[in-house]
């Protein structure tokens, strides 16, 4: 989609730091991340939500959510981590481009929020550095 800031990344327009792609899904740090390693994995073929997306993408990405899963704990210390995903703006959806949130948590972090959290800017040096870390414990 022309002006969907998820397929802009997808093509190349706006910069990430991709840590897995294959022919059905693209998977990227976040920028305002909740805590180190948070992760969103989004479907190639643009749809909005749960209710749009097709079967196939949903398997693709949950597929993919076990794989990066498992990179997460191999690359991180990570107690712990949330698997998180928004459809609509009554529960805070920004990115109207479906996304799978995956949130690790240290035993000693803050705890993860559901629905609302404040978008902090994060280290892109250090965002960088993990993704790194990340897509290289992929396997
Ligand atoms: P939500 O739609 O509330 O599930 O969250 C959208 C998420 O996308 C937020 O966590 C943002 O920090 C993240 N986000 C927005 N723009 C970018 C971007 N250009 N690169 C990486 N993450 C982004
Ligand atoms: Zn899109």
């Amino acid at each position: 989609m022309e002006d969907c800031i998820f397929c802009k990344i997808i093509r190349g327009e706006i910069p990430s730091v991709k840590v897995y792609e294959d022919d059905k899904v693209f998977a990227f740090e976040d920028i305002n991340p909740i805590s180190d390693g948070h992760t969103l994995i989004i479907p190639k073929k643009h749809a909005e939500n749960i209710w749009e997306i097709e079967e196939e993408d949903l398997l693709a990405i949950h597929r993919t959510s076990k794989k990066l899963a498992r990179a997460i704990k191999k690359a991180m210390d990570v107690a712990g981590i949330a698997v998180l995903q928004l459809n609509g703006k009554a529960v805070n959806q920004l990115v109207m481009h479906y996304h799978l949130h995956l949130i690790p948590r240290k035993s000693d972090g803050p705890e993860i929020p559901l629905t609302k959290w404040e978008l902090v800017e994060g280290n892109m040096d250090k965002i960088k550095e993990i993704g790194e870390k990340i897509a290289a414990a992929i396997e």
